[in-house]
């Protein structure tokens, strides 16, 4: 009984995946056929040069993590010029508009790209090119987002498409490091009617990240009496001691599959070569695709930088040396199955649109993480080019085949929200949260 229970358990869950097959082709196929989508289309294609000259004014206008404002201003005042009179800034800083659809508000998908970068503000922005090769910190990481975002909606408004689901079009803050997806932890905390969720960000079209990638990162600060390095001679030192830790840490294994990994970023510490260290810090970074092995590896991680305090002290017979770990990053993981219609969509638009590349699925960090981790079904999807360099100042970009990129998000945006009078959402209506 059991057995065959669970057989029927399967093939219940199995079916809706298959059945939704033919359905997803068939709205493919008219969405294709339509004129109006075609024609968006083409003006998207056509949008191209102005589009890369409107990714290089954002790459100019500086969003260093918590100071993305002036950026923010600017993409709004490009929204509202696109038609978006309403867009507004919310509290935490994103940009939103709402594009009404014609089925009442749901469902309600967002399509977004992130407006800040990692780099300080003393960074020069300033584009430069070179034989075809644009160079500037952020050029592509995220302002080909930003810039496929508005050219996609600048074509869909200029040809009155109108979709059924409610379209909510975002420019988020805080996605980068220490931001830890602030933006959309707010969007998601103040709009609990959202159905799906694509972000534009990284390059090329084929890539489509629907497994989000967990990170945990931490400070730990090492604290000792500090002394005289001869007079003294006999002190534990918190350099020491966060040397012990960081060998014991480059020892861990983790596994491939989930991908986990770790890494002792940054280290800081003592004042000087004749000083006992009385003060070691250093930045820790851990993540894996799996919540249970990122948790996994951080009880061990931190297990060994407890021990190498241990392992210090009894060096010296003293108990002189403490350690305080402070938690400054957390991401959650997560993973929207392939079945899914958001995933399901999302091949077949860039399938469609890029023709020869095969579509990988792939696990990274971005503001898809925090939609995964409340299970609302989500991509982070490529804005076209290619490029390099990304957190670097050495960051290029070079715009092959660029518009492919809002081409793709435009056929993804229109399988999922439905066409009015040409297809049905393909995106499903979620129970609110409560
Ligand atoms: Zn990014």
């Amino acid at each position: 009984m059991k057995f065959k229970a669970s057989i029927a358990a399967i093939v219940l869950l199995v079916t809706p995946a298959f059945a939704q097959t033919p359905a997803m082709d068939a709205s493919l196929q008219s969405l294709l056929a339509n004129p109006k989508v075609v024609k968006t289309l083409d003006d998207i294609k056509a949008d191209d040069a102005r589009a890369l000259e409107e990714q290089k004014r954002i790459t100019e206008i500086p969003a260093p993590p918590f100071k993305e404002k002036v950026r923010a201003e600017y993409f709004l005042k490009r929204m509202q010029e696109l038609g978006f009179k309403d867009a507004s800034i919310d509290a935490e800083g994103n940009v939103i508009a709402l594009r009404k659809g014609t089925g009442g508000g749901r469902p309600k998908l967002v399509v977004s790209a992130h407006l800040d970068t990692v780099f300080p503000e003393e960074v020069d922005v300033t584009v430069k090119e070179k034989d075809g090769v644009i160079n500037a910190p952020g050029i592509g990481d995220d302002s080909r987002g930003l810039a496929a975002l508005l050219s996609l909606f600048k074509a869909m408004n200029e040809n009155g498409i109108s979709t059924v689901g409610d379209l909510l079009v975002v420019g988020t803050v805080g996605e980068e490091e220490l931001g830890n997806l602030r933006g959309v932890k707010a969007l998601f905390r103040d709009h609990r009617d959202i159905d799906g969720f694509i972000s534009i960000d990284g390059l090329g079209v084929s890539r489509v990240v629907n497994q989000s990638t967990g990170s945990h990162r931490y400070e730990m600060i090492f604290k000792g009496p500090g002394g005289h390095s001869f007079q003294e001679f006999g002190l534990p030192s918190a350099i020491h001691a966060m040397g012990r830790a960081i060998a014991k840490i480059s020892e861990l294994q983790t596994p491939a599959e989930p991908r986990t990994t770790f890494t002792v970023g940054t280290v800081r510490g003592g004042t000087s070569v004749n000083a006992i260290a009385a003060e070691a810090r250093m930045a820790v970074d851990m993540r894996s695709n799996s919540t249970e092995e990122l948790l996994k590896l951080e009880e061990k991680l931190l297990g060994l930088v407890k021990q190498a305090v241990v392992e210090e002290n009894a060096r010296w017979s003293t108990d002189k040396i403490s350690v305080e770990i402070k938690l400054i990053g957390d991401r959650p993981a997560g993973i929207v199955e392939m079945d899914s219609p958001i995933v399901q969509a999302t091949q077949r638009a860039v399938s469609t649109i890029a023709r020869g590349p095969k579509v990988t699925f792939a696990g990274s960090s971005t503001d898809s993480n925090i939609a995964m981790s409340l299970g609302i079904p989500a991509v982070t999807i490529g804005g076209g080019g290619e490029g390099g360099n990304w957190h670097s100042r050495n960051e290029w970009y070079k715009p092959t085949d660029a518009w492919m990129g809002p081409q793709s998000a435009l056929i993804t945006v229109l399988m999922l929200s439905g066409l009015d009078g040409v297809s049905k959402p393909a995106l499903a209506v979620r129970q609110a949260a409560k």
